[in-house]
């Protein structure tokens, strides 16, 4: 059985087309060292480590709405860290957008 663990929020911003993906020990020790306060039988070692992105608006509101030039292209992004679990729903947004206006 293996956990995966990630930091929320506490990235560095940064942009797709410049992130630095270089994992660094430290951000391991710290993630495992709060993992250990929550679970503290949690023992193993670290199976894998990767660099991931999500996307934060400044208000950390979703972004969704029609394209400005073009109504028939519907937009959503911008979900900060919480679009996963959103993704039924803003579905049917998209849909209805682009169905109805
Ligand atoms: C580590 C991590 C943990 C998260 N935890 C949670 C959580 O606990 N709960 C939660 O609700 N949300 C969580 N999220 C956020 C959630 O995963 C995102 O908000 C959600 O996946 C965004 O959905 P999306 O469809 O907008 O983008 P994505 O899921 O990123 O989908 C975009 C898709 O477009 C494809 N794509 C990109 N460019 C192109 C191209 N040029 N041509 C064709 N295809 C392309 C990509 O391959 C990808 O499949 C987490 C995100 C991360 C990274």
């Amino acid at each position: 059985m293996g956990f995966k663990l990630g930091f929320f929020r506490l990235g560095t911003p940064t942009m797709a087309s410049t992130v630095d993906r270089a994992v660094v020990e430290e951000e391991n020790e710290t993630m495992l060292a709060r993992a250990r306060e929550l679970l503290p039988h949690l023992g193993y070692p670290v199976v894998q480590a990767k660099t991931c992105l999500y996307s934060v608006t400044p208000d950390e509101h979703f972004v969704i709405g029609s394209h400005p030039e073009h109504d028939q292209v519907a937009i959503a992004w911008g979900f900060s860290g919480h679009g996963f679990k959103f993704v039924p729903v803003v579905g049917e947004i998209l849909a209805d957008l682009v169905q109805h206006g």
